[in-house]
């Protein structure tokens, strides 16, 4: 049996895979079996933060690989304490848990805000609001903090002590509140999943003064914003926000399998030993992965990353059968005329790899991918779109 076979065969059907075998790529090209050459325009969803077996990256992660792949969290590894100490340095947060996934890091979030309300609140003041249409995981908690319903559907009962709100809705979280059960509100800065959808700065704002009244925790979800996507090195920092819990993860080691959960000092005690753990937490080979990917975004850096942004936006806004271009940085979702699975396959026809979200393509191409790429892949996008 070929790839897809096996693949169709043994790997349980949870994913409904393109008919395209990646066998290798460089940077922001990747090649199929039959040695057909695809922009990457999806970046594994924002993993593969600069691109494809860069060498850098491998060189760092490859160096830790040599010298120690594991180690139980019983004991000390430079990598792992290395990487809080540079996540707390340019965030201004006070300590780090690491994890293995985004959903694992908000899990984190959720264990910190319930046992920080039990013992700062009320022992029952145990609600975390999200947001409508926010995306926070899989598992059965952050499944239950995901505000979109059809998510929910086959999986009952969800982790209990979640509640949404529209975005904007600020009487809702008023209402909420009453009874003083609610910990905490988790926020994305951008929804990714949701459909590349920005939130509202003045309401982002009135959210922190409000979580700050009522004293209540400000979490805000950087799973897949993090990271420099947004050509700063997390979405809050463009928001003006002062998060008391960041989660991230996709991009953050650039392509190894990383959580972390962000947690500023008036958190960063809530955690105490035996409360929370995970055997492959801050592995010394992802942490290298990741040191290597903060080290490189530089301001520098991230300016071009905003720079690379407005060029693809501007070359892309307004073109025939775009009908709209949201997002933040290098995070961008296109409303287009012919449906987005349409335009997706057009594209992959010609050799550039786009995702969608919801109804919309989504782009989440790597931070360091050249201008020149950047130009052929919205060349073809747009004559895709073009009705
Ligand atoms: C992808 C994503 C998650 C889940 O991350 P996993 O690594 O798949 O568990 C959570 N929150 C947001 C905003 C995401 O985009």
């Amino acid at each position: 049996m070929n790839t897809m076979e096996l693949d169709q065969a043994y790997v349980a059907h949870t994913y409904k895979r393109f008919p395209l075998e990646i066998v290798s790529g460089s940077g922001s090209l990747v090649k199929d079996a039959a040695g057909k050459e695809y922009i990457d325009m999806g970046s594994g969803i924002a993993v593969t933060s600069f691109g494809i077996a860069d060498e850098a990256w491998v060189g760092a992660v490859e160096e830790q690989l040599h010298r120690v792949q594991h180690m139980s969290n019983l004991y000390y590894t430079a990598p792992c304490a290395r990487l809080a100490e540079a996540l707390c340095r340019r965030t201004g947060m006070s300590r780090v848990f690491f994890s293995n996934s985004g959903a694992e890091a908000n899990e984190c979030a959720v264990k910190i805000a319930r046992k920080w309300a039990a013992e700062n609140k009320s022992p029952d003041c145990s609600v975390i609001v999200t947001l409508r249409n926010s995306f926070h995981g899989r598992t059965l908690t952050t499944l239950a903090a995901t505000g979109q319903d059809h998510f929910h559907q086959l999986f009952q009962p969800l982790t209990p002590g979640f509640a949404h709100i529209a975005p904007g809705d600020l009487d809702a979280l008023e209402s909420l509140c009453e009874g003083d059960k609610v910990a905490a509100v988790l926020i994305e800065c951008v929804q990714g999943e949701g459909g590349v959808v920005p939130l509202d700065p003045a309401f982002a704002q009135k959210l922190e003064a409000f979580c700050r009244s009522r004293n209540l925790l400000l979490m805000v979800d950087e799973v897949q914003t993090g990271n420099g996507r947004t050509g700063k090195l997390y979405a809050y920092m463009h928001y003006g926000l002062h998060p008391d819990v960041v989660s991230t993860a996709k991009g953050l080691a650039g392509g190894l399998p990383m959580g972390a959960t962000l947690m500023s000092d008036r958190v960063k005690d809530v955690l105490s030993y035996g409360d929370h753990g995970s055997t492959f937490g801050g592995n010394p080979v992802c942490a290298a992965g990741a040191l290597s990917v903060l080290d490189r975004l530089t301001e520098d850096f991230l300016q071009q990353v905003s720079e690379k942004a407005a060029l693809l936006r501007s070359l892309l806004e307004g073109a025939p059968g775009i009908q709209s271009v949201t997002g933040l940085g290098l995070m961008l979702g296109l409303k287009t005329d012919r449906p987005a699975p349409e335009v997706i396959a057009g594209c992959m026809e010609r050799g550039v790899l786009c995702l969608s979200a919801k109804d919309k393509v989504r782009l989440l191409p790597a931070l360091n991918i050249p201008e020149e790429l950047l130009r052929r892949a919205a060349e073809v996008i747009r004559s895709v779109c073009k009705p």
